[in-house]
């Protein structure tokens, strides 16, 4: 099934707001096998909707219709998909209710002819109604072709999709069943590029990656009964992926460090961390606190990291650290022996079971013959010491420290696997 998106406001085309709502949509649509071929943004102009509907009713099974459907005079999706189709609107009984509650609650506010549009659908739609707004969205079926229309803010239209529009694409007692995958040390071309056979061939369930910075996530959705039954179909394509290797030789396997929409690799180290009773610390330059303050964001963190360094320049990570200033000045300071040194002293210092270094160039200049986004990390635990060089190029300045953190965080990852 074909489907596009046409998100409807002025707003859109002015750049006052970014269309999120197509990219959730969107999103949606891969899980429940539906391909979303357009995406377009129209204005709250009636003539250029006309020519968007009349465009997309010829090459799509499916229209997604957002925004517009407020009850000012430029929300006019509901009236310029009627008049499309050559149909009437007419009111919705459970959409007009809900305008009635509305404002017998809120005797603040005036009730007004225009509201009553917002109780509106096409004739002959089936309604969906919003659970966060007064706005009733609807879907029609004409021709062949699938109208939804659906409000245009996302705190109305994303409950209204999950919980009222997304059961109606699945057969009755089915369910859509999720399961996100995530990857760090892979880029998303990649990944695509060594997943195409599956992407291409995919049906039940789907797969759809997305890149995030610095990391990829992969998306396995099924419709089924149960979770259990939905789980023997993830398990099996999740196995399928995991074997699959990057064209550097590795298998997927090691690359995935978690599950789940928001669970980030400093989380996923973190309740390692947690879990296994240890403590870490760290000694940052480029980062300048960025990686402790991540350990920060997570409850029981004092139980993890008592305190660390920020090392800006190289009197402060001799002074702090206590390294000779002429060891640091021989070596440089992004290299491997500083980011080294750095992750040892600061694990002695504060006695703890793991410290960090992190040193390197966050750019836009090149900082002692070494490009921009160069980047030392080491981990020195109680038994020695590693560092990894990596490369984060074309990136800003806050990319490649936050990225700098995440190979960071793997390391750590990595290091309590083995333990
Ligand atoms: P309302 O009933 O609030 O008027 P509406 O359905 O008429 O809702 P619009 O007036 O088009 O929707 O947009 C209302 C607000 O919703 C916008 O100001 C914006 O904040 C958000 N919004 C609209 N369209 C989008 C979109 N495509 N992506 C993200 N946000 C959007």
């Amino acid at each position: 099934m074909k489907a596009e998106i046409i998100a409807v406001g002025t707003e859109i085309l002015t750049g006052q707001i970014v269309n999120t709502n197509a990219q959730f949509l969107s999103e949606k649509s891969a899980e429940l096998g539906v391909d979303v071929y357009f995406h377009t943004a129209v204005g709250d102009n009636e003539e250029r909707l006309l020519s968007a509907i009349d465009i997309a009713s010829k090459r799509s099974d499916i229209v997604l219709l957002c925004g517009g459907l407020g009850p000012t005079e430029d929300d006019l999706t509901k009236q310029t998909l009627a008049k499309y189709l050559g149909r009437q609107l007419v009111f919705d009984e459970q959409a007009s209710k809900r305008l009635d509650e509305f404002f017998a609650t809120r005797p603040q506010y005036s009730r007004t002819p225009n509201n009553e549009r917002q109780a509106q659908i096409v004739e002959g739609s089936t309604p969906i109604q919003n659970v966060t707004g007064l706005a009733v969205g609807s879907l029609l079926e004409v021709g062949g072709v699938t109208y939804i229309v659906l409000p245009g803010p996302p705190s109305e239209l994303k409950p209204m999709v999950l919980q009222n529009l997304v059961p109606l694409f699945v057969e009755d007692n089915q369910t859509l069943y999720s399961r996100v995958l995530r990857f760090f040390g892979i880029g998303e071309s990649q990944l695509v590029t060594v997943l195409s056979d599956l992407i291409d061939n995919q049906s039940d369930p789907t797969l759809a990656p997305y890149a995030k910075t610095g990391e990829v996530t992969l998306r396995l959705s099924t419709k089924a009964k149960t979770q259990e039954e939905a789980d023997i179909k993830l398990d099996a394509l999740e196995a399928q992926i995991m074997a699959i290797k990057t064209l550097e030789g590795q298998e997927l396997s090691e690359l995935h460090y978690g599950y789940g929409d928001d669970n980030s690799l400093a989380r996923v180290a973190f309740e390692m961390l947690k879990e296994q009773g240890k403590t870490i610390t760290a000694a940052e330059s480029l980062t300048a606190g960025l990686f402790q303050s991540s350990l920060a964001d997570f409850s029981g963190s004092s139980k993890v990291f008592n305190g660390g360094f920020v090392t800006y320049s190289i009197e402060e990570k001799s002074k702090m650290l206590q390294i000779p200033i002429t060891d640091l000045q021989e070596h440089g300071v992004v290299s491997s022996f500083t980011a080294e040194k750095m992750a040892e002293q600061s694990r002695l210092l504060t006695d703890a079971d793991f410290g960090i270094g992190l040193t390197g160039v966050a750019g836009p200049d090149e900082l002692e013959g070494q490009p921009a986004g160069t980047v030392f990390i080491a981990l020195a635990t109680r038994t020695g010491v590693q560092s990894i060089r990596v490369v984060i190029g074309g990136r800003s300045r806050s990319d490649v420290r936050y990225i700098a953190t995440l190979y960071a965080f793997n390391l750590v990852r990595r290091a309590l696997l083995k333990d």
